[in-house]
């Protein structure tokens, strides 16, 4: 309908701009043309004039409220938004009390009052749209006063909505049909007279029936039985407005309650439903302590989860160190076992040795040269039993700090000599080659450390390389590396398993467990040589292959 408005003006203001323009010829008569045509525009452009629809509210939901965002709603809202679309008309709202809206009515203020009671007197001041919906007048009450007939309102104090319809029909019409006195109190609100309902201030308050639908009517508001006047409620328009709004307006209702799936079958279902789905007070207060009691206990099972978790971490970390523990306190005891069988064999059989032959000794059937061979074995079963309490003794005297350190500038060429000659022939008689390679460190290298710590580091590595080598070459050498002498000693001996060439470093063990293994030794040697090293801040390593051979290197500081 607005559309065709516009159609119809830009159709006047072009078709006069061509009549003038025709008519320019002739001033008089292009004069008269605009003067014909002018109030057309004028008329025009008032129908077209920007269309606002002063639409009053007040509360009295679900018919008509304010939300909690300050916004209208309601069933009527709902009908009136969909009568007037937004780009055609604008609703522009006015929030008041029902009595003050009434008033802003009369005098044209505001130009529609949804939710209006039909009354002759009302028909008479406004313009009433067709029926929007009907009412009628119900008596609510609370669990302290029981209304079961109209009579029972006798002596009660009454609460209604001042200035409206039933406040009149309360006051006067049901005294009088029905021959009985109370007291009427009119507040300006449903939310007013609610806190009163509750308050005791009133016995019963008579509303609508929408009323019940409303979030004011609670669980403590009790719906009487009792049902008083039906009304039909109505759009009021001041009766300024123009008429085709409320023709527009009945229109498109009527047309609307033809219609199942229409707006105003929407908007009822929408608020007639709301209360119905609303659980009961104790069902929600049940609903919310289960909540809480659920989100505790899951709060609890997550933070009991964790401590859980914590603790099995700490117990599968205490069980691994304890595991560890174990296995190395079982090494331990077979390390122990092996030395003291170890020790005592190496103790016991020199010392067989040295008796057995010594008694042989003094047996006169045996000629001088069977009995200098049993001095040579009594000699080395007593070097051997010497060397063994040597070792003893000198790793008693590095546990106890009792060694010490003496350096002086030591020439490792000479050392090396001295302690290749001192084993030469141990080497030969095993039919060993043993080599000395001090070549690639100059002539006059001198070193400061321990001399004798030196000697014997040397002497330890290659007593192990030969007593460890049953054929092939044993090689002494040295060279330099970075500010560091490294020396060396290689055989093609028996080698060490890879899992025993950390172990062989420690105290009392030798890379065989085994009892019956056939090489002689306390398992001190490497342990005597380690320490001397660290005293002397060197290291020591080993590279090796079982049945191919090994190589010890120790390091030395050149500076020190
Ligand atoms: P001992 O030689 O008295 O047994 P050591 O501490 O000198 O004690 O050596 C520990 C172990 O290391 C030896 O028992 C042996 O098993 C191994 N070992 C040392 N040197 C060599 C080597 N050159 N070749 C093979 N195994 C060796």
């Amino acid at each position: 309908m607005y559309a065709k408005d516009r159609l119809y003006l830009t159709r006047s203001i072009i078709f006069s701009t061509i009549f003038i323009r025709v008519n320019m010829k002739g001033r008089h008569t292009s004069l008269i043309v605009f003067l014909v045509l002018l109030p057309l525009v004028i008329h025009a452009e008032k129908r077209i004039a920007p269309r606002v629809l002063k639409v009053g509210v007040y509360d009295n939901p679900p018919k008509i409220f304010v939300d909690k965002k300050g916004n209208p709603d309601g069933i009527f809202i709902d009908v009136i938004r969909s009568v007037y679309p937004s780009n055609e008309l604008h609703l522009e709202f006015v929030y008041g009390k029902w009595s003050e809206l009434v008033g802003k009515l009369k005098k044209g203020e505001i130009d529609v009052l949804p939710d209006m009671a039909y009354s002759p007197e009302r028909d008479s001041l406004f313009t009433l749209s067709i029926p929007v919906l009907s009412s009628w007048l119900q008596v609510y009450t609370t669990t302290s006063s029981i209304i079961n007939k109209t009579e029972d309102l006798h002596h009660k104090r009454i609460g209604v909505l001042k200035s409206s319809s039933q406040e009149e029909y309360v006051k006067t019409d049901i005294q009088r049909n029905f021959h009985i006195k109370y007291t009427v109190i009119g507040y300006d609100t449903y939310t007013q007279s609610v806190e009163a309902l509750k308050a005791g201030k009133i016995d019963a308050l008579i509303a609508d029936r929408f009323f019940y639908f409303s979030e004011l009517c609670d669980e403590d508001i009790l719906a009487s039985g009792v049902v008083l006047q039906v009304s039909s409620l109505h759009f009021a328009f001041s009766k300024n407005t123009d008429h085709t709004l409320v023709e527009v307006l009945n229109k498109t209702i009527s047309l609307q309650y033809n219609q199942p799936q229409s707006a105003y079958y929407q908007s009822l279902q929408k608020w007639f439903n709301k209360h119905k789905t609303r659980l009961p007070e104790s069902v929600r207060w049940l609903i919310g302590v289960l909540s809480f009691a659920m989100i505790v206990f899951l709060l609890f099972t997550v933070v009991l989860r964790a401590r859980v978790q914590a603790k099995t971490r700490a117990l599968n970390q205490q069980n691994k160190e304890l595991i560890a523990a174990k296995m190395k306190a079982e090494e331990s005891d077979r390390l122990k076992t092996a030395f003291l069988q170890n020790l005592s064999h190496e103790i016991r059989t020199p010392l067989n040795g040295i008796l057995g032959f010594v008694n042989v000794l003094q047996d006169p059937h045996f000629n001088d040269e069977r009995k200098n061979q049993f001095i040579e074995i009594v000699n080395k079963s007593s070097e051997r039993l010497l060397s063994t309490i040597n070792d003893i003794i000198e790793i008693s005297k590095i546990d106890s700090n009792q060694v010490e350190v003496n350096p002086e500038p030591v020439n490792i060429c000479a050392i090396m000599e001295y302690q290749y000659k001192a084993h030469r022939e141990k080497a030969i008689a095993k039919g060993l080659v043993l080599k000395v390679q001090t070549q690639q460190v100059p002539e006059n290298t001198s070193l400061i450390t321990d001399k004798t710590m030196l000697s014997n580091i040397i002497s330890i590595l290659l007593n192990n390389a030969v007593k460890f080598t049953n054929e092939g070459t044993i090689e002494l050498g040295c060279f330099i590396e970075q500010s560091s002498l490294v020396g060396y000693v290689k055989d093609t001996g028996i080698g060490i398993p890879p899992d025993r060439l950390e172990a062989i470093f420690d105290r009392f063990v030798n890379a065989d467990l085994e009892l019956s293994r056939p090489y002689e030794g306390s398992g001190l040697g490497l342990a005597i040589v380690k320490s001397y090293l660290s005293l002397l801040k060197g290291t020591i390593r080993v590279e090796s292959e079982e049945d191919k051979g090994s190589v010890f290197y120790f390091t030395l500081p050149l500076n020190s």
